[in-house]
C-alpha cells in the first residue's frame, strides 16, 4: 500500500475480488483506512530496490531498475503471448501442435525473476496495491495486439468459493480483471465458475496437468456472454490448460471469441 493518496484518488472503485457480507465490508473498509494511513508513513518505493520514487506515475520500479524487469517488450507469440526471438515466426516453440480454445493471448512479462516475484507478491503476499501497475502492463501489449479494440466483456479465471474463504482472501485474476475492465470501461462479468477443484498442478505430469482442469469449470451468466467477444484474464499462463478449458466453456455458452490477457508467461 505504498502508492500516494493522490494515485489512489485517481482509481475509484475497490480492488476486492468478492461480494460479501457485512464481514468482508468490514474488512475492506479497514483495509482502505490502513491503506490511506500507509500512504502517508512510507511514501512510494521501487519494488526492485527500495529507492524512493518520486515519478508522478507510480510503477513498481524506479528509473534505473526498469530496464532489468522482465516485461516483454519485443512480439509476443500470437498464440500465447510469449516473448518472441528476432527470427522466429508468429508463434512460439511451445504452441506448436498445441490448441487452446482461446484465440490469442497477451502477457506483460515473462514468468521468471522478478516479474514472477511480483506475482507471488500480489498473489500471495496480500500486495493488492500491484494490481493497478501490473494491469496496466497487460493493458499495454493488449493496445498492440490486433484485437484488443474489440473485447466487449472481461472474465476473471476464477478461483473456489471455499478458497477465497479460508484461505487466499482474494483471487488475484479477479482483482487484476476489475483494474483492468474500470480502465478500458468494459463490463466485468464473473462467468465463469469452478464447481470442482483441481490437484496442484506441481504433482503432475505433463500430460495429466493438459487433462487436469476438464469439467473443473462451468459457464454461467449467459446474458453477457453470448455473441460478445471475451477477454479472460489470468495472473500467469502456464501449460495454458486451464485458460483453455475456461475459453472452451464461454464458447459453449455463445461467446463469439474468447482472448486470454495474463501477467506472466
Ligand atoms: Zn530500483
Ligand atoms: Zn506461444
Amino acid at each position: 500500500m505504498r502508492h500516494n493518496s493522490a494515485a489512489r484518488r485517481g482509481a475509484p472503485g475497490n480492488p476486492y475480488s468478492f461480494r460479501g457480507g457485512a464481514i468482508f465490508k468490514a474488512f475492506r473498509d479497514l483495509s482502505r483506512w490502513k491503506g490511506r494511513a500507509l500512504d502517508l508513513l512510507f511514501p512510494r518505493a521501487c519494488e526492485l530496490c527500495g529507492t524512493r520514487i518520486t515519478d508522478a506515475a507510480w510503477d513498481v520500479a524506479c528509473a534505473s531498475c526498469a530496464p532489468h524487469v522482465e516485461w516483454i517488450r519485443g512480439r509476443g507469440c500470437v498464440r500465447c503471448g510469449a516473448e518472441l526471438e528476432e527470427a522466429a515466426g508468429r508463434r512460439c516453440r511451445e504452441c506448436a501442435g498445441k490448441a487452446y480454445a482461446f484465440k490469442g493471448a497477451v502477457a506483460a512479462g515473462r514468468y521468471e525473476g522478478f516479474v514472477r516475484e511480483l506475482v507471488h507478491r500480489f498473489k500471495f503476499g496480500g500486495r493488492l496495491d500491484l494490481a493497478r501497475p501490473l494491469a496496466e502492463r497487460i493493458l499495454d501489449r493488449l493496445r498492440g495486439a490486433s484485437w484488443g479494440a474489440a473485447i466487449e466483456v472481461i472474465v476473471p479465471v476464477p478461483m473456489r468459493t471455499s478458497k477465497i474463504l479460508f484461505g487466499r482472501r482474494y483471487n488475484p485474476a479477479d482483482v487484476l480483471a476489475g483494474q483492468m475492465a474500470r480502465r478500458l470501461d468494459r463490463r466485468l462479468s464473473r462467468a465463469v465458475a469452478q464447481i470442482r477443484a483441481t490437484p496442484s498442478q506441481t504433482r503432475l505430469t505433463g500430460e495429466e496437468r493438459l487433462k487436469n482442469p476438464q469439467g473443473a469449470y462451468r459457464a454461467r451468466r449467459e446474458g453477457t456472454i453470448r455473441g460478445r467477444v471475451v477477454l479472460l484474464v489470468d495472473d500467469v499462463l502456464t501449460t495454458g490448460a486451464t485458460a483453455s478449458e475456461c475459453a472452451r466453456c464461454l464458447k459453449e455458452t455463445g461467446a463469439a471469441a474468447v482472448y486470454l490477457a495474463v501477467v506472466g508467461r
